[in-house]
């Protein structure tokens, strides 16, 4: 087949920011070290481009969610260090999981019987301290199923974690005693906003996503955590219109005047959704601001800013994740992972 030409697409991701932020978010976890969670192709950025990186950074603990994202993640790091987060479903993921040597993290009681019945052996196990999402209760602790697993590292997730609630505390607590019920050679409680809370929240691993691809889910973490992925896009069409002329679905534009407008490539199935509407793209520190609606796969820029560019030339829409998630109202864990195959990257 033909050689595919460039996108008009792209999507910059510093591997070197990833690198920090991994070395940062470890260095933060004191005496605990750092994982990485690594599901939904690593937060939308592509495990091929970020795994190697944290790998190479140092990370040994790697988590995705569902059984179907552990072949992209083993073709980098040995399986052993890779857990599925939602667990054992079926024979099938248990039969799965002894085939690659990757860990089921145990959800439930029932998830429990099933591996033990397929034969057993390593695994994590999530305990519920509050979130009522995935785990087992405090009252199951006591279980026989659940004190014959080999538990490696017993696990719980926070709730509120971005935010000064007293629900962190209390979540710790419960923590720390359903740990003490069950046999298990570490303990992990701490999100990316988890390592922030401090030392009392660290145990022996943490498991940070958000950060480290540059989400600031915690004031603390500002100008700790580096920005890693940039969209940009070429101008694919530039005009003239005049005032009065509108722009776009629905015309919600007018021009008030003569101005020089640019059409660029991108639009939802890239994860660049109408909320952006408002908001402006950037050329060499210059504000290029959008007019009227996203629409589809075009957005359409005022140019008015850098009259020397047109068709051809690039443009990239600020993506510092605090800012664009207050711009946009979409959350920094949407903004990421919405993020679509179009891109090169
Ligand atoms: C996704 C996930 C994480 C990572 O959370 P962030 O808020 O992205 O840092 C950690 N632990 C579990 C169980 C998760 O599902």
């Amino acid at each position: 087949m033909a050689e595919l030409p460039p996108p008009t697409l792209r999507l910059d991701i510093d591997r070197e920011a990833l690198a920090h932020n991994w070395r940062t978010l470890d260095r933060l976890s004191g005496s605990a070290r750092a994982g990485a969670a690594v599901k939904a192709n690593c937060y939308g950025l592509g495990v091929e481009h970020c795994v190697p990186v944290l790998r190479d950074a140092g990370c040994r603990d790697f988590f995705v969610a569902h059984w179907s994202e552990v072949p992209a993640v083993i073709t980098h790091v040995p399986p052993e260090q890779v857990a599925v987060l939602h667990g054992p479903q079926s024979d099938a993921d248990a039969a799965f999981a002894r085939q690659t040597g990757v860990r089921p993290v145990i959800d439930s009681l029932r998830q429990a019987r099933l591996w033990s019945e397929s034969g057993g052996g390593g695994c994590h196990l999530m305990v519920d301290t509050g979130i009522n999402r995935l785990g087992i209760s405090a009252a199951e602790a006591a279980d026989p199923v659940i004190r014959s697993l080999q538990v490696e590292v017993i696990m719980s997730h926070l709730a509120c974690a971005d935010e000064d609630s007293p629900m962190n505390a209390a979540q710790r607590d419960r923590f720390d005693a359903a740990a003490k019920l069950i046999p298990h050679k570490a303990k992990s409680l701490a999100n990316s906003a988890g390592i922030a809370l401090g030392p009392d929240y660290h145990f022996d691993l943490t498991r940070p996503g958000l950060s480290l691809y540059g989400g600031v889910p915690r004031e603390e973490l500002a100008g700790q955590i580096r920005q890693v992925v940039t969209p940009r896009a070429a101008i694919i069409q530039s005009r003239t219109i005049e005032a009065g002329d509108t722009v776009g679905y629905n015309a919600t534009f007018t021009a008030q005047a003569r101005m020089r407008t640019g059409v660029v490539s991108l639009g939802y199935a890239d994860g660049i959704l109408r909320a952006w509407g408002g908001a402006a793209f950037a050329h060499a520190g210059r504000s290029l601001p959008i007019l009227g609606k996203v629409s589809m796969d075009m957005i359409v820029i005022d140019l008015g800013a850098a009259p020397e560019i047109g068709e051809g030339d690039w443009v990239e829409l600020p993506y510092y994740l605090p800012d664009a998630a207050q711009q946009t109202a979409v959350s920094q864990y949407e903004l990421l992972t919405i993020l679509g195959h179009r891109f090169a990257r």
